[in-house]
């Protein structure tokens, strides 16, 4: 079996084309488009590519955005600061703060000091308690994209066998619980799981977001299921990328040339082999949280300019 790709860049583009129209419609009603505000603390600079992205993505959408550098050597208090301005610019839809945050920052104390209603990342506790309670709110985005790319190809959610392997509160665990809104019979893996591949060979739909390069073998893929791989890794060790691509790969030319290569939490060849539907990394997941962060800020700016939506 030869897995088809899932084609995420596609997915996300049309969700894009639908935020911008709405954007529109809301900047002809308002007088005001939707702004997002991103807040970048420190120099990482995958966390500098990333804000980067998002920024431009929003200029393509329509939504104003701003971006707010805070140095890395700041203290928590100054962080705090910076968004209770943006809690109370009534300018501003939706706040972001990338993660990760330096060691010293308590991050929890950070995201719970974003007003929840312009929460985008969906990682506050009311928005979490809001989607464990089947509230309308505001969803985290890469769970939302996965939600998106299975509904727009038409591939079933109700009745599948989900396995999720990974459960931050970014990824893991929102989606177990979107996938289980949805009818899924669903069970959550992480690093203290026994006998992970009994368990994954028993997924038609199988979620990797573990953040370790080619994690998921063969062995753990049940002929013909759905695998979706949420991993990015930045990997410069060669031999792993050609063992991942084979040598005659454009991947393997291209890793050679830059120094590195992206690669998914699932070991890409062998899962062509066995997968029904995977998606590529790059252009699988990534997108689509993007599109889904433009789209939550949307959301945000009609929930807050209409609260009833909130009751
Ligand atoms: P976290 O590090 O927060 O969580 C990783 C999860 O994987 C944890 O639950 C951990 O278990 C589990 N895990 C680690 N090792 C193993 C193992 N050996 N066996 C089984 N489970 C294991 O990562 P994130 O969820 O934030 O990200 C995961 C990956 O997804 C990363 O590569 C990240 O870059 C990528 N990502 C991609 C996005 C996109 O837009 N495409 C968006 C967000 C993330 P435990 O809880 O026990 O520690």
């Amino acid at each position: 079996m030869t897995a088809q790709l899932l084609d995420g860049a596609a997915v996300a583009e049309a969700i894009r084309t639908e935020v911008r129209l709405k954007a529109g419609e809301q900047a002809q009603r308002t007088g005001l488009a939707p702004k997002l505000a991103a807040v970048l603390v420190g120099d990482d600079p995958a966390s500098k590519v990333y804000v980067r992205n998002k920024i431009a993505a929003c200029l393509e959408a329509g939504i104003r955005s701003v971006e707010i550098r805070i140095a890395g050597s700041a203290g928590q208090q100054e962080i705090l600061a910076a968004v209770r301005r943006l809690n109370e610019d009534p300018d501003v839809d939706g706040i972001l703060v990338q993660l990760p945050l330096p060691k010293s920052i308590d991050r929890f104390a950070v995201l719970l000091s974003i007003d929840p209603r312009k929460d985008v990342d969906g990682l506050h506790v009311i928005n979490a308690g809001r989607l464990a309670m089947r509230l309308e709110g505001l969803v985290p985005c890469t769970p939302a994209g996965i939600i998106e790319l299975l509904d727009r190809t038409g591939l079933p959610i109700a009745g599948q066998r989900a396995v999720i392997i990974g459960r931050s509160e970014i990824v893991g665990r929102p989606l177990a619980t979107l996938l289980m809104h949805r009818d899924a019979t669903v069970t959550v893996c992480h690093s203290k799981t026994r006998d992970l591949v009994s368990i994954s060979r028993q997924a038609d739909l199988l979620i990797a977001a573990i953040g370790h390069p080619a994690f998921v073998r063969g062995e753990h893929i049940k002929t013909g299921a759905i695998v979706i791989d949420v991993g990015i890794n930045r990997v410069t060790d060669l031999n792993l990328v050609r063992q991942v691509f084979g040598d005659d790969s454009p991947r393997v030319a291209g890793a050679k040339e830059r120094g590195f290569a992206l690669l998914g939490d699932v070991h890409y060849r062998e899962a062509l082999e066995r997968a029904s539907w995977l998606t590529p990394v790059p252009g699988g997941i990534g997108p689509l949280t993007i599109a889904c962060l433009l789209r939550n800020t949307v959301r945000a700016a009609r929930m807050r300019r209409e609260p009833t939506a909130w009751a």
